[in-house]
Formats: C-alpha cells, structure tokens, sequence
C-alpha cells in the first residue's frame, strides 16, 4: 500500500492526515495563524504534516483556499490570507523538509476530485462542485481530472455574476455568487436587515423559529443559489453537482435553492443534472489532494 499525506490548509486551520487509498489512517488539525505572518504559517504546515507523518509516506498533496501555481508549486495568493502570506513556494519549503515529492492544488479543486473519485459522485464523469463555506470554491472534474482551463484558473465558480452591480464580493468586485451564497454573505445579509452580525447557524436557527428577517436572508440565498446552479448547468451540463461546506447541511437554504434552479431550466435535457449535498464531505479536500499523485 502506498501512503500520502493529504493537507486541507484554510485561512484559519490546517488539516493534514496519512492517507492509503481512501482510508484516512491519521488526522490532525493545527490553526493557521494567519496573523502571526509568513514564517509561523509554515511552521504550523511543518507541524500538521509531522503529526502524521510516517517514513511509508511517498508524496505530499496540498489543498489550499486560493490561486495555485501547480508547475513550480507555489501558493499565489487567496483573498483570506494575510497579504504576508503570498507568492509561497510550498514546494520548495516542504520539499527540503520531508524529502518527498509536492503537489499543490485549489482546495475547491480537490474537493470535487475526490467526490468524483471517491465520493458520492463516484459514478460519474462530468462533475461539478460548489464549497459553501466562509466563501464559495468551485470546481470541475471531467472524466475524473480536474478541468483547468487555459491558464489555470477554471472553476472559480464563486465569482460567477449573479447580480449586475450588486454587492460587493471578498475579491472585491460587485454582485458575485460568494457574496450572496456563503457563510459571510449570511452574515452580510443578516445584518443589513437587522443590524446585527450573527453567525450562520444563530440566523438558521433564528430562521427555524420563524424569524422574518432570518427567513428573508435564507430566501435571497436560495434565488441566488439558484440562479449560479442554474447557470453552471447551462454552461457545462454535468451529470451531477456536489455542495459541499458547512452551509450545505442547512436545508431551510439548500432545498429551495435546488428547487428553483430546475425550474429555471429551459431544456428537458439540462433537468437530468443531479444536484447533491454530501453531509460527510468534511475530508474530502484532504483526499483529493493525496489524489492529485493518482496516475
Ligand atoms: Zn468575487
């Protein structure tokens, strides 16, 4: 058996474990510490892959939130990183360090490989993936590798327009889907309406117990999920889309949403995309990233 060590590295944790096939052998979770620079990141790197290191492992695979350079290897910047943290070559660093090969890939990406290798999306050959999280990562896996695109940067299904000048996204422009589908947007939206900034799962719960203003957030949400669903069928017609991230567990949110993006659907055919949430997705980006060795 040939073993990896697949890390998931976030703006605010990093989870590494030892992997085998798609058994995940050890786990560990160190914080990123984003704030305390450049150097403390990648000694908390080094620190999650020593956890579970093993003299067995024979390649390390990262997934990271953010734009990669897969050839040399480098962290080129993500919009909740540290602007310290940019520009990394985690090839080089890790390299010297454990003396194995590195491969680094946009952990949306990774996500998606490993649902459609591994996951619930197992059976098919055109897959998509949205990451509802803090922000939205997209990705697209055709035949089971990820599509790239002409210069790399295929996928990044967040900052699909859904809303001409609406409001503003993480990356700065206006009326993307990240800044009326994720965790920060529910927080965005939520206190636009009622002054206050709550966490996502306080406004769900606030939803459930029929809170007006709670109900409407999750209302925009839904039409606007919808309308980047809708959208990414039109433009690629997959067999299926996984969502994947936190917020993909809140139904109050999710269900609507895939209602109405059927609906939108002018041709028969497009209605035959399967839209999914995987409840049990939390070490999917982990394994896609020890996928990324899979000849
Ligand atoms: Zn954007």
């Amino acid at each position: 058996m040939k073993y990896y060590i697949g890390l998931d590295i976030g703006a605010t944790k990093i989870a590494a474990a030892l992997v085998s096939g798609k058994k995940i052998i050890k786990k560990a979770r160190v914080e990123t510490q984003v704030k305390k620079g450049r150097q403390r990141v990648l000694k908390n790197i080094n620190l999650a892959v020593n956890t579970v290191w093993s003299p067995k492992v024979k390649g390390i695979g990262i997934g990271i939130a953010g734009k990669v350079d897969r050839k040399k290897g480098i962290f080129v910047k993500g919009p909740n990183f540290d602007k310290n943290f940019k520009n990394v070559n985690l090839r080089n660093y890790l390299q010297t360090a454990f003396k194995v090969p590195l491969k680094i890939e946009n952990d949306a990406n990774c996500f998606v490989l490993a649902e459609a290798i591994h996951g619930i999306a197992k059976n098919y050959n055109h897959v998509v993936g949205l990451t509802l999280g803090t922000g939205v990562g997209g990705g697209i896996v055709i035949n089971k590798q990820v599509y790239h695109g002409s210069t790399g940067s295929a996928g990044e299904l967040g900052h699909i327009t859904i809303q001409n000048s609406g409001l503003k996204c993480s990356c700065g422009h206006r009326g993307h889907l990240e800044a009326y589908a994720s965790g920060k947007a529910t927080s965005n939206l939520y206190k636009k309406l009622s002054g206050r900034r709550l966490h996502p799962l306080e406004i769900e719960a606030n939803a459930k117990k029929g809170n007006k203003k709670a109900l409407t957030v999750f209302n925009t949400m839904s039409d606007s999920l919808a309308a980047g669903l809708s959208s990414i069928i039109y433009s690629l017609n997959p067999d299926i889309i996984v969502l994947g991230g936190g917020l993909a567990k809140v139904k109050i949110y999710i269900s609507p949403a895939i209602k109405l993006a059927k609906k939108k659907l002018v041709y028969s055919s497009l209605n035959k995309t399967k839209i999914v949430t995987n409840p049990n997705s939390s070490n999917m980006a982990i394994l896609g990233a020890t996928l990324l060795f899979k000849k």
